[in-house]
C-alpha cells in the first residue's frame, strides 16, 4: 500500500501523521473514498515515524511551499510528540509558516493540558467547531469522548490563544444559516474568529 506522509494542494504541503482520531464526522473523507486532494490514498499502513517524517519533508523539498499543515485522514494530535517534533524540524530550518487543522480534542486525548506545547511552533491553529450548539455538534462529530468534547474543544481554542498566533474556528458552508450564526456568536464570545469553509464531500 502506498504511503503518503506528505502531499501537495496547490502551493502548500499537508503532512499526514495519523489515520486515528476519537471522532467518526458524518462528512469526514475518511468515510468518502480513499484520495484526497489527488494525491495517493491517505490510509497509512503504519503512523510514521519523526524520523520517516523529515524524510518524506526532504524529499517533498518543503521550504519551497508557503504553508505546510499539518491535516489528516485522521487527528494530528493523536501523534502530538512526531507532531511537535516536526515543527520543531520546520522551524529550526525554514521560515514556512505552520498550520494544525485539529478537532481541537487533544487535551482529551491525553488527559492533560497541550495548548502550550504548541509554542514556537505552530503559527495558526484551525479548529472544527462543526456546529453552533452542542446538540448538533455532538450529531455530526460523534466524539469518542461523548458531551464533554463540545466544551473540551472551546477550552483548547481558549489555550490556543495564549500560545499560538492565530487561532481559528471553522465550520462549513452546509451546516445552514442558524448554526452558522450560533457558531459564529460562541466564536465571537472567545475572540477567535470563525471562517466558513465550502464543504467539499
Ligand atoms: S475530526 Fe477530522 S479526521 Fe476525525 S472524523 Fe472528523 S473529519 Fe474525520
Amino acid at each position: 500500500m502506498a504511503m503518503t506522509i506528505v502531499y501537495e494542494v496547490g502551493d502548500k504541503l499537508y503532512i499526514n501523521l495519523t489515520n486515528k482520531c476519537p471522532c467518526s464526522c458524518t462528512f469526514c473523507i475518511r468515510q468518502n473514498g480513499d484520495g484526497a486532494y489527488g494525491s495517493d490514498s491517505l490510509w497509512l499502513d503504519h503512523d510514521p515515524s519523526e524520523q520517516e517524517v523529515i524524510e518524506a519533508l526532504e524529499k517533498a523539498d518543503y521550504k519551497k511551499y508557503k504553508e505546510i499543515v499539518f491535516c489528516g485522514y485522521g487527528e494530528p494530535t493523536q501523534r502530538l510528540d512526531v507532531l511537535t517534533a516536526a515543527a520543531k524540524y520546520i522551524k529550526d530550518n525554514s521560515d514556512v509558516p505552520v498550520r494544525l487543522n485539529t478537532n481541537g480534542l487533544s487535551d482529551l486525548i491525553h488527559n492533560a493540558p497541550t495548548a502550550r506545547r504548541l509554542e514556537g511552533l505552530i503559527d495558526t491553529v484551525s479548529i472544527s467547531l462543526n456546529a453552533g450548539t452542542q446538540a448538533e455538534y455532538l450529531r455530526v462529530t460523534r466524539p469518542s469522548f461523548g458531551e464533554i468534547s463540545y466544551k473540551a474543544m472551546q477550552d483548547f481554542a481558549k489555550e490556543c490563544k495564549k500560545y499560538v498566533p492565530n487561532t481559528v474556528f471553522t465550520v462549513v458552508d452546509v451546516i445552514g444559516e442558524d448554526e452558522i450564526k450560533a457558531a459564529q456568536d460562541i466564536a465571537d464570545s472567545l475572540g477567535i474568529k470563525l471562517r466558513v469553509r465550502k464543504y467539499e464531500g
